[in-house]
């Protein structure tokens, strides 16, 4: 695979993300890509990644995949993932640009029936993605969302899919109660997340409001407390949230019944919403929009 490797775009805890130029000798590559990649030794969760995209390529809502390579740069070898580039951006820097008063509900209905869509192909495949945050939602050139970092993704029903366990992974801030409770990280565990992600989208700062981590974490495993949602919001927009905030996983709402709420279903706005939308320049690196640099990052 013959490519170029150019500016950085962002960067995780193992991995690096770079704008790619596809070579001369590259058939059928977009000639602008983002090369995903990490050194050898802290490949594993890249080379899942790559799995796990290869398999689910044919849904717009989520980032396509162009394949894998190797290559030694500055006497290190590297593993590299070529993706779709999503000049937008990350989510989460449109937010902080949007100046934290948070977007316009039909805003953000749009952008929740894109994730949906995107979820439950997820979903459909037998996958749970596990780390569903604005940072990790990026925006193409004409504004629509793609679903990004399948790091921490994996099979649903497998370690950690159904039965308790002992593994905290995921962002804290994202994290559902049974998560926090048991380990547990199924399907619903992505619902969850995504509710987070709506109502910060429409609050402009985190579904949670909390001074420390461990405050935090009993505040979303212990009890019947859920995140706050914005005083304006319209009924629908409660109910939705409603949904994806019920704290027992059995009975929270799946990606397949929420694509029926009325808070997306009924209006024609989605494709309103991206008219005339202009992507934002290219982030630099990217950084939590917030003051909990740490809760909003990934643990695994
Ligand atoms: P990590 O697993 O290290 O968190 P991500 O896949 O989330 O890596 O990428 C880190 C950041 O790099 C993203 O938040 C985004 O800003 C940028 N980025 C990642 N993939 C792309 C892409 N395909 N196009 C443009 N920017 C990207
Ligand atoms: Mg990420």
């Amino acid at each position: 695979m013959d490519w170029i490797r150019g500016e950085k775009l962002g960067h995780g805890s193992f991995a690096t993300v770079n704008l790619a130029m596809a070579g001369s000798q590259s058939c059928g590559l977009p000639p602008l890509m983002a090369v995903k990649s990490s050194g050898f030794s802290h490949s594993s969760s890249l080379m899942n990644e790559k799995v796990i995209l290869e398999e689910l390529k044919g849904c717009p809502e989520i980032i396509r995949c162009f394949g894998e390579s190797s290559s030694y740069e500055k006497g290190e070898k590297l593993y590299n993932v070529l993706l779709e580039y999503a000049p937008g951006g990350a989510l989460a820097d449109k937010l902080r640009n949007s100046g934290g008063e948070g977007l316009p509900e039909s805003e953000v209905r749009g952008y929740t029936k894109a994730l949906l869509k995107g979820i439950h192909y997820i979903h459909k495949f037998g996958y749970v993605h596990c780390d569903i945050k604005l940072q990790n939602i990026l925006l193409a050139a004409n504004g629509r969302v793609k679903i990004a970092d399948f790091g921490l993704a994996k099979r649903a029903g497998g370690r950690n899919g159904g039965a308790p366990g002992c593994e905290l992974r995921g962002t804290p801030l994202y994290m559902s109660p049974e998560m926090v409770a048991g380990g547990e990280q199924g399907p619903p565990a992505d619902i969850w997340a995504l509710g987070c992600v709506v109502a910060e989208m429409l609050a402009g700062a985190p579904a949670w409001r909390c001074s420390d981590i461990a405050g935090l974490l009993m505040r979303i495993g212990v009890g019947e407390e859920v995140p706050e949602v914005p005083r304006s919001l319209s009924e629908e927009g409660r109910d939705f949230l409603g949904k994806c905030f019920v704290k027992d996983p059995i009975k929270r709402w799946t990606a397949e019944m929420l694509l029926n709420h009325p808070f997306i279903s009924d209006q024609d706005f989605e494709d309103d919403g991206l008219k005339n939308r202009e992507a934002n320049t290219p982030s630099t690196s990217p950084r939590c929009p917030f003051d909990f640099p740490d809760w909003a990052s990934s643990v695994s």
